[in-house]
Formats: structure tokens, sequence, C-alpha cells
């Protein structure tokens, strides 16, 4: 334990923590600090990926713009309020809406579209929170959402290195303006949330070592990791993946989020989509390591198949918002408990 706590205020100890030194001590450490901040309660979020339509065309994600293959699909403002209604009447206290950089909700003509549908489940649900996750937009259009309702806001840095993140990213994405966005979401009063893929190619220690010290900068409220899994229509998706590779990856996802539980004792951490994709006991050991936050998916089953950012993404069974039984056992086995809550940060 003090070993782990030495190594996490140094590059070295977080690298040495990162490399898998003390894996068991760093996650009981975890587990310690989260027990202290949040008891064994564990909030829900439901997902709502209401567009796959996305004008950009990053090199990891299977809904890139250049991605023909796939069917694309927009859900209407009242399908939306019925998954809100469905998700209300489970618990659900927070929604998520999650989309691509759809060009339909684009401009101001576009912000009155999102704002519409936000201040709709705002006057509806007025005890819950609305979360967006819809990737750059100007600061006014963050305004303008904010004024409607949105409360939350969830914007992964992908990479806090420029380098690999123009790597990552087509040359019309530009890494300083997505920390621009990350700056004004905070600015104007959203609980932000920041995060990154672990083990994309071409990332290193180093590279997340820089994450790590860009998130103590920005300090956000919510921070959402996952290992990056391929998809063959992507142009990184391509390249040789074996088992040994994702079981690597699916470790070094844990210790990270161990890390974050540790570095960040007060934010709010999914074990995620992609950590149950990867392995089948991958949100157990999520949470684990820390997570204290689930987000099943409250997507019309007509649509689920649909929001392909990766292959083989779990949408059924306990990622599923109406299984919600089976997801609070597998909660309850890694020894916490899914609470009825809104699930704001607690800050210290
Ligand atoms: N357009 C929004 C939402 C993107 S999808 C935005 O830009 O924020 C949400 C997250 O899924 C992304 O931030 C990315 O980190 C993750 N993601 C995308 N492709 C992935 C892949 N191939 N493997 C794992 N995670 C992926």
């Amino acid at each position: 334990m003090i070993m782990v706590k030495k190594n996490l205020t140094t590059d070295d100890g977080l690298l040495s923590l990162l490399s898998g030194s003390d894996d068991e001590a760093l996650f009981a450490e975890a587990r310690r600090i989260r027990e202290e901040i949040y008891g064994d309660a564990v909030y829900l979020r439901g997902l709502i990926e209401f567009t796959n339509y996305c004008k950009n065309n990053c090199c990891y994600c299977g809904i890139r713009a250049g991605n023909a293959k796939l069917p694309r699909y927009r859900l209407d403002k009242e399908t939306i309020l019925d998954r809100c209604r469905l998700g209300y009447s489970l618990g659900f206290m927070t929604f998520v809406l999650q989309g691509g950089e759809d060009p339909y909700f684009d401009g101001p003509k576009g912000d009155d579209r999102l704002c519409d549908i936000v201040s709709a489940i705002h006057d509806e649900f007025p005890d819950c929170a609305i979360t967006l996750s819809v990737g750059e937009r100007s600061r006014e259009s963050y305004k303008r959402l904010r004024d409607a309702g949105a409360r939350r806001y969830l914007l992964r840095q992908e990479a806090a290195s420029a380098e690999l993140y123009r790597r990552l990213h087509p040359a019309e994405m530009l890494p300083e303006n997505r920390l621009r966005c990350l700056y004004d979401l905070k600015d104007l009063g959203y609980q932000v949330g920041a995060g990154l893929m672990v083990g994309v190619p071409g990332q290193s220690l180093e590279h997340l070592l820089e994450d790590l010290k860009f998130m103590q900068k920005l300090q956000p409220d919510m921070i959402g990791i996952g290992p990056y899994l391929q998809h063959a229509d992507t142009p990184l998706g391509k390249l040789e993946d074996s088992a040994e590779q994702r079981r690597d990856r699916l470790q070094l996802t844990l210790r990270l989020l161990a890390i974050l539980r540790l570095l960040f004792p007060y934010a709010l951490i999914p074990s995620t989509t992609a950590l149950a994709s990867i392995d089948p006991a991958g949100r157990t050991l999520g949470l684990r390591a820390g997570a204290n936050v689930v987000m099943p998916n409250l997507s019309p089953a007509t649509v689920r198949d649909k929001y392909t950012i990766y292959e083989n993404k779990l949408s059924s069974g306990a990622e599923a918002a109406e299984q919600k039984l089976a997801l609070e056992q597998i909660v309850s086995g890694a020894g916490y408990q899914i609470v009825s809550d809104i699930g704001d940060v607690k800050r210290g």
C-alpha cells in the first residue's frame, strides 16, 4: 500500500504501476478509496445512442463518415423521450445522449433541433440529469445546450499528446480544438467527462502519463476509459490483433482505471461497455478496480447493432437497460449496489 501511494507521486512510479509492478495492491487501494467516498454505491446512466451519422473520419472508429457499409439512423424526439420514460420507470435518473458528429445537428438550426430534444427531456424529467456526448461544437452551441438543460458533457480528449492525437485523426481535427472544447465546457458550468481508449495503436505508457497530467490540470468530474477494440472498416482495423494483445489491453485498462481512482478520488468512473465487450468478466473487473458507474444501453433494440464504433460491441444481456436485474447481479457480485440516484460528483 505504501509503495502504491508513493508511486502515484512520480512519473517513474506511475510508469511502474502502469507496467504492472503491483496490481493486487493497486486494485485494493483503489477499492478502499472508492468505498471511502462513494461507499458501495454504483450509479446508473442510461445510454441513448441517438445518431450514428458522423462527418468525421477518426482512424479507429467504425461509425466514421468513410464507412459506407454502415446503415445510418437517427432517432427522433418522440423515440428518445420514450426511451427516457422506459429508463425512468427502471430507476434511471441520468440520460446520456451520445452520437456521431451528425451534420443534421450542426449550425444554428442544428442547435435548435438538439436544444428542442434536451429541453423536452428536461421538462418531463426535471429531477434527472441530461448528459450530452456529441463531440466538438462551438462555445456558443455548448452554451445554448447548457441553457436548454444539459448538465454534463462527455468528450474524451482521446490523446493529450498532440502528436498521437494527430496520428489518430484526420488533418482537419485539431488537438487544440479538442482541448478548447473541454475548457469551454468546464467554463460554462458543465460537469465534464474526459478520457481515452487504452492500447490504441501507437500509444505508449508515456502517452498515458501525458493523459494523466493533462487530466490533473483539467480536473474532470467524470473519466471514461476503455480498451481500444478494432473495427475492420477503419484504417486501424487492419492491423494484427491477437488474443494476447487483447488480454494485455484489458489488464492495462484496469491498472489505469485504478490509478485514476487514486489520483481523482471523487471522479465518476464507469466500468465501460468496451471493458465488458473485451472480456466476459470485464465489467466486474472494472468495478473491482475502482469504477463506480455503469452505463447500460437504453437505445431501441432495432438500432443497437448499428452504433458499431467497434466490432463485437455488447448491447444485450446486462448491457441492455431492460436487463437491469442481470446488471444488479453483476454489481452485487462485485460487492456493490446499484442505486437510483442522480449520481452527481462528490467533490471533496
Ligand atoms: N462523437 C462523440 C462520441 C464518440 S463515441 C465524441 O466525439 O465524443 C464515444 C467514445 O468511443 C469515443 O470517445 C472513443 O474514445 C470511443 N471509441 C471510438 N472508437 C472506438 C474503438 N474502436 N474502440 C474503443 N473505443 C472506441
